[in-house]
């Protein structure tokens, strides 16, 4: 069995390098007596070299990219660029650059096409915006289709398929997060999409990973009984001990004590 893989997705926080490298420095040191999970820190760009410096066990994500290497495009940064600052990671399609600055499904095509096809590891975040029912709605089927539109077979080895439901994400009202039984059934749909369109194999190895209001007391079911291969955490992950406590729970499913 694969480690968790537990990414800190920091969002716009905090704001300056200093507290920025702290809390890096925090986890880095706090996560060494945590052995059995891969850790990811996403911090804004700002921070990354920073960030990246700082970190010798945990890996290092971006929060977004461009999907050319270089060129006139005022404001961005490609995925070449964040290559060459040890970014190892990169989220894709997060709810919140599709919900609130317009990212089409046919960007974040391009974003995974550029990222996954160059080595980078792919994290695709996909998600409903409104729970109705049981079922998972089809549009989280859609954005995975869409997403991986021409994507080749070999660079499936570097995508991670995070399902985020956005109703779960704490920022939203009346946020709470998922059940595990739920999480387990988009794991279950998103296989065997990634089995239609690449085969067993292929769509065996790629990890999915849960994001929602994932906290220090839940994330143990949404990996046991979710059988989810890690989380991406937001609001949590900017808490020391809450992130911390996240990753001895992982790393031990069986619990061990919380840091007081
Ligand atoms: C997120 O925004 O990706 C996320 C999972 O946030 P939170 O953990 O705060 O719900």
């Amino acid at each position: 069995m694969k480690k968790p893989l537990i990414i800190a997705n920091w969002k716009m926080n905090p704001l300056t390098r200093k507290e920025a490298v702290l809390l890096a420095q925090e986890i880095e040191e706090g996560s060494r007596m945590v052995k059995d999970c891969e850790v990811v820190i996403a911090p804004p760009f700002p921070f990354l070299e920073s960030i990246g410096a700082a970190l010798k066990k945990s890996k290092l994500g971006a929060q977004n990219v461009f999907w050319e290497a270089r060129g006139a495009y005022t404001g961005e940064i490609s995925w070449d660029q964040v290559t060459r600052l040890k970014v190892r990671y990169v989220i894709v399609g997060h709810s919140e650059r599709r919900i609130r600055l317009g990212e089409t499904d046919e960007m974040v095509n391009k974003k995974v096409r550029a990222c996954a096809e160059h080595g980078l590891m792919t994290v695709l975040c996909i998600g409903e915006r409104e729970r109705t029912g049981a079922e998972i709605p089809s549009i989280v089927g859609d954005q995975l289709r869409r997403a991986l539109a021409g994507v080749k077979t070999n660079a499936l080895k570097n995508l991670v398929v995070a399902y985020e439901p956005v109703w779960a994400i704490s920022t939203n009202p009346g946020a709470r997060a998922d059940t595990p039984d739920n999480a387990f059934r988009a794991r279950m749909y998103i296989k065997r999409i990634l089995t239609e369109l690449y085969g067993r194999h292929i769509a065996e190895e790629v990890r999915i990973i849960y994001g929602g209001s994932v906290n220090s007391t839940n994330i143990s079911a949404f990996l046991e009984e979710g059988k989810m291969d890690g989380a991406l955490v937001g609001g949590a992950s900017l808490d020391r001990k809450e992130f911390l406590n996240i990753l001895k729970a992982a790393s031990d499913r069986r619990g061990i004590p919380k840091l007081k």
